[in-house]
């Protein structure tokens, strides 16, 4: 049986331990073989405008450099027109063949918003969907005020991370990983106040950044 192979889609607008950590924790409980970041293309409303999509590619290929299992995919950033995930899973499935498992990973603020996303019932035809929630809570009491569209699929297609292995797409998982009080909004408006961002990221993510002097307007 084939270990799945997991994909983080961001912003990384800037990665963080938030993102690093959620997808460690997803590594080992969902038995990947590898994890994917690819980080998002044309600049939406929620990017930085003086910080550019290979400016938070090269701020991932820092971040994941000491974990051989973390692989930067630069296919969003390097398209020129605006792209869908519905759209990259499709390439990615094209690419791995219809027998290896997929798993798309994605924290649970993430997850309640997917009846938003361009095609979002077609994700299932292409991977699994794998939520990061708190250890101990399930989704069950937040998704009763999700629209029933979601809540359905998530009835429907809820397994345990040990069935991932078995089918290569249209399961979702809940796993329980502790969400750190991090995000990047945080981060942009830390280093535009000048405050300290150390222990929030890699080091190395830090030195790029004011390297680069990315971040310093307080336009977050
Ligand atoms: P912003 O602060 O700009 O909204 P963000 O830190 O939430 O950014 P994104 O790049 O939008 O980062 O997130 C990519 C994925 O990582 C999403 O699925 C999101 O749920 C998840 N994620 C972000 N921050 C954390 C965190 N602290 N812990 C666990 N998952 C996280």
């Amino acid at each position: 049986m084939l270990h799945p192979i997991g994909i983080l889609g961001g912003t990384f607008d800037p990665i963080h331990y938030g993102h690093l950590r959620l997808a460690e924790e997803m590594l080992e409980l969902a038995n990947l073989q590898q994890i994917r970041f690819i980080p998002t293309g044309i600049p939406s409303h929620r990017t930085t405008p003086q910080v550019s999509a290979q400016q938070r590619s090269e701020m991932v290929k820092l971040a994941i450099a000491e974990q051989p299992a973390f692989v930067l995919d630069e296919r969003e950033v390097q398209r020129s027109s605006k792209c869908y995930t519905v759209d990259t899973l499709r390439e990615l499935r094209a690419e791995v063949g219809e027998h290896q498992p997929l798993c798309l990973l994605m924290g649970g603020d993430a997850f309640l918003q997917l009846h938003t996303w361009h095609e979002w019932e077609a994700l299932f035809e292409l991977a699994h969907i794998v939520v990061g929630y708190r250890p101990g809570f399930t989704i069950e009491e937040r998704i009763e005020s999700a629209p029933q569209i979601l809540r359905e699929q998530y009835q429907n297609r809820l397994c345990a991370a040990s069935q991932l292995q078995q089918q290569t797409h249209g399961g979702i998982a809940v796993l329980g990983i502790p969400k750190l009080e991090i995000s990047a909004t945080v981060i942009r408006s830390r280093v535009a106040e000048q405050r300290s961002i150390r222990y929030l990221l890699p080091g190395s993510v830090a030195e790029y950044i004011y390297e680069n002097h990315l971040y310093q307007h307080a336009n977050y």
